[in-house]
């Protein structure tokens, strides 16, 4: 999920941003910080905002990086954490006069859309739907009037301590507006398929709710209304006839999960765990399954009905990446096992993990379902007692893991889940 918020400066951005990140566990990116710090490393060299060509100049200098502790961004220019000092007035006016240079933006460009390829993102800025993430999933331009904003901002920097008038605050909030907005790259305009919010009337938890309301039905309008007839027929014949002869058990039927998209992931130790897996879970399950089953005749054809989409287990499999994350934002289940190939018998610990379970929920900003799948016998088999186990769900929040970046992050999340399918397994045997 990726949330683009756009509009002028003091519009309450950052707090509506702030807010909805937290409500909906995913990371708020401040994108002003950054034009904020390149201002600030002017400004302290003395040179002139407006001397485009040293501006220019000082960018081999600048070295910025962005942290999140406890899903707080911390802004390093050069190392130095320098969230203290780009608040002034002053330093916003050498960022608006900076952001209006067009390698200024192009030097953070791939910054920003690093963290939005990663993550899910709430961010706000000027040009995030326009530029930064224009396939973003929701955009919203927030707008207020000047006055309206000048009036808060004046309070805000009153209560900082600042000493300023409200004429000051308005005549640079009108300055500002026209700088980022009449400038040639990348103004500060709404994207087409924007939805413009203007909040002059409204306080802080008024917007936040608004914005919330907005992206739950921008989100729910995307979703695309999926005729599950053949699932729905195929699940409640397995659920009568074969669920009889494999002795389906079905262990915490967990009804928090049964409204949203997820990964479920489980061990696998049979060709039979997908059966039991659709007949254990109330939601649509789509499987990725390895490419060689979708080439036998028939069975092609039942799979791809029930959903099932193939991986080329041997390459990145660039196509099942993409297909994954079109179903998870389309708000359908995923079905995958981590392990890859089946490991009857084998202590699931003892086996390995791939990594793409977590570059596929975090960038499609989902939870995982862990589900340990259990057989005395070591494999699911006919006429066996099979038990499903449906583990907790693990909230994206849980597995945001700011700290990592990349394959770091997406190794840790598939470990984290493969962890929480073996502890299932283990507590079970314990309870025994
Ligand atoms: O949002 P904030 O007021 O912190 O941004 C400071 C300045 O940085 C803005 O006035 C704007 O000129 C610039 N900016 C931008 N594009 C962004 C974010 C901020 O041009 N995406």
């Amino acid at each position: 999920m990726r949330i683009a918020l756009d509009g002028p400066s003091g519009a309450g951005k950052s707090t509506v941003a702030k807010a909805v990140a937290k409500r909906l566990g995913i990371v708020y990116v401040d994108t002003g910080a950054l034009y904020r710090s390149i201002g600030l490393y002017v400004q302290r060299k003395g040179v002139s905002k407006d001397d485009k060509e040293k501006v220019i100049a000082m960018l081999d200098e600048i070295k910025l990086d962005l942290k999140f502790n406890d899903g707080t961004q911390v802004v390093l220019l050069n190392g130095e954490d320098v969230g203290g000092f780009i608040r002034t007035g002053e330093i916003s006016m050498y960022a608006s006069a900076v952001s209006a240079i067009p390698e200024v933006r192009a030097f953070l460009l791939e910054t920003q859309r690093k963290i939005a390829r990663e993550n899910s993102v709430i961010m706000d800025g000027r040009d995030i739907g326009t530029v930064i993430i224009p396939d973003a999933e929701v955009k919203i331009f927030l707008v207020a009037s000047a006055e309206a904003r000048a009036e808060r901002r004046y309070k805000e920097l009153i209560e900082k301590g600042e000493s300023c008038t409200y004429e000051g605050v308005l005549a640079d909030i009108k300055e500002r507006d026209n700088n980022d907005s009449t400038r040639a790259v990348a103004p500060a305009v709404p994207a087409e398929d924007a939805i413009f919010l203007d909040n002059s009337n409204l306080n802080q938890e008024q917007t936040i709710d608004k914005v919330i309301e907005i992206i739950e039905n921008t989100v729910k309008k995307k979703k695309p209304k999926k005729k599950r007839r053949f699932y729905r027929a195929v699940k409640f014949l397995l659920g009568k006839i074969v669920g009889f002869f494999l002795g389906v058990r079905v262990k915490n039927k967990n009804k928090e999960i049964f409204d949203k998209p997820f990964i479920l992931c489980a061990n696998h130790t049979s060709l039979l765990d997908a059966i039991v897996i659709v007949i254990a879970m109330k939601n649509q399950i789509r499987y990725m399954g390895k490419k060689e089953i979708f080439k036998i005749p028939l069975l092609n054809l039942f799979i791809k009905a029930m959903g099932a989409f193939p991986v080329d287990r041997k390459k990145g499999d660039v196509a099942a990446i993409k297909k994954t994350l079109e179903i998870l934002k389309g708000g359908e289940c995923v079905g995958i096992f981590p392990q890859g190939t089946r490991h009857p018998y084998e202590n699931p610990r003892d086996t390995e993990v791939k990594d793409g379970i977590g570059m596929m929920a975090s960038r499609a900003g989902v939870g995982i379902v862990p589900v340990y799948i259990k057989n005395k016998s070591g494999k699911v088999k006919w006429f066996h007692k099979n038990t499903v186990i449906i583990g907790d769900y693990i909230s994206p929040e849980e597995i945001a893991f700011p700290e990592l970046s990349g394959r770091e992050k997406y190794k840790a999340i598939s470990n984290y889940a493969f962890d929480k399918i073996c502890s299932i397994g283990e507590s079970w045997e314990d309870k025994k």
